[in-house]
Formats: C-alpha cells, sequence, structure tokens
C-alpha cells in the first residue's frame, strides 16, 4: 500500500519509511508520484487538527490514503510554547537557526532545573473511504543551554534527552524514544487492521 505524506519535510518523510516499511506501507511525497498537493493552511489549534487539515485535504485531492504528522516542541518554563507554532516561532515556515536562537534568548535566565519540555506528534492517516486514525507520541526532555550534534532537523540540537541532544543520536536512535517514533509505533499496532479491511 502507498501512502502520500502531507508534507515537504524530508527528515520526516524518511522517518515514516523507515518505521512502516516493514509493514509493506510505502511512504512517498505527492512529488515522488508526479504531482503536487495544496498546502492545506495550518489553521488548527492543536498538532491534532493540524495533522487533520493535512491528511484530510491531501487524501480529498490525491484519492490516495493521506498521512500526515504535526508536530513541535512544548516548553515547560514558557506555558507551553512554541507548540503548534513550532516551525514558525521566529516568523516564517522552517527557519530553524532563526528558532533557535529565539528560545535559547527566551530561557537564557531559566536554571536546569525548570527547561523541562517535551515534544509532540501528532498523526493523521485519512483514507478515501473516510475512515481515518489519529493518535498522538511524546518524547519528555529538557532544553538545553547551547547546541550540540549536527543530526536531525529542527530543536533537536538543543532538545537534551539525558545527557545528549537528539542531534547527537543517530536515525535509529532518535526513532526508539522521539515522539514520532512513539506515535508511529502506536499506529503500527492499529494499522494492519485497515488495511486488511
Ligand atoms: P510542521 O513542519 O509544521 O509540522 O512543524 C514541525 C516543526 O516542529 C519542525 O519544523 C520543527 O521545528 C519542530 N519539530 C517537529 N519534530 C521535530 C523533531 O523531531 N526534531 C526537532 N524539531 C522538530
Amino acid at each position: 500500500m502507498k501512502f502520500i505524506l502531507a508534507t515537504h519535510n524530508m527528515k520526516k518523510c524518511a522517518e515514516m519509511q523507515r518505521i512502516l516499511a516493514p509493514l509493506g506501507v510505502e511512504v512517498f511525497t505527492a512529488e515522488m508520484l508526479g504531482f503536487e498537493l495544496t498546502d492545506a493552511e495550518e489553521t488548527g489549534e492543536t498538532f491534532e487538527e493540524n495533522a487533520y487539515i493535512k491528511a484530510k485535504s491531501g487524501c480529498y485531492e490525491s484519492s490516495y490514503p493521506c498521512i500526515a504528522d504535526d508536530s513541535g516542541l512544548c516548553v515547560d518554563a514558557l506555558g507551553g510554547e512554541p507548540g503548534v507554532y513550532s516551525a514558525r516561532y521566529s516568523g516564517g515556515h522552517g527557519d530553524d537557526e532563526a528558532n533557535i536562537t529565539k528560545l535559547l534568548e527566551k530561557l537564557k535566565d531559566v536554571p536546569n532545573e525548570k527547561r523541562t519540555a517535551h515534544f509532540t506528534s501528532a498523526i493523521c492517516v485519512c483514507f478515501p473511504d473516510g475512515r481515518e486514525i489519529r493518535l498522538e507520541g511524546r518524547c519528555e526532555g529538557k532544553i538545553g543551554f547551547e547546541k550540540k550534534g549536527n543530526g536531525g532537523f529542527g530543536y533537536d540540537p538543543i532538545f537534551m534527552v539525558g545527557e545528549k541532544s537528539f542531534a547527537e543520536l543517530t536515525a535509529e536512535e532518535k526513532d526508539k524514544i522521539s515522539h514520532r517514533g512513539n506515535a508511529l509505533r502506536k499506529l503500527v499496532e492499529v494499522l494492519p487492521e485497515y488495511l486488511r479491511a
């Protein structure tokens, strides 16, 4: 079965492919199959709503099962910021450097023990026959004081789990503990019954 991933984020696409391929599900972006999807506006106020908006509109336009992730970072000392605005925290969409700089600046007087945070990933799958799956995964950690490591994307260099940042983990190590890994493992449990039907 082919799933279309309603995002341009190739790192997320690779993460999904790694975890879903063993189930016989191939994940493609629309571009990889030779067409384009309209970018659905992320007008939701929760990760779950935004994932649903993206998957539903992708499925409607393409008639393929469509999978979408809306994910981001929630920092306790900032009352949950950047939250659903993670990708647009510093204005624009996806300027990782600027987003990290803004977050570190806001946290500069916050001591280590108060720098707790979590990543969350809401995943939604919409099928052309109207069925849908929604689920969420989390990963708890802390925001560091400076960037560490060159892997991953987004806030990975400042998101610490124990002594290491997400950007210091290999892809496989990150999948084992990450919010998206946790969400996708829940998906792997329920997906077979949807693929049989
Ligand atoms: P989206 O592309 O609108 O879904 O926004 C997701 C944003 O949240 C990304 O651009 C990153 O800023 C952040 N984010 C989500 N997942 C991760 C991750 O695994 N590592 C680092 N940042 C992430």
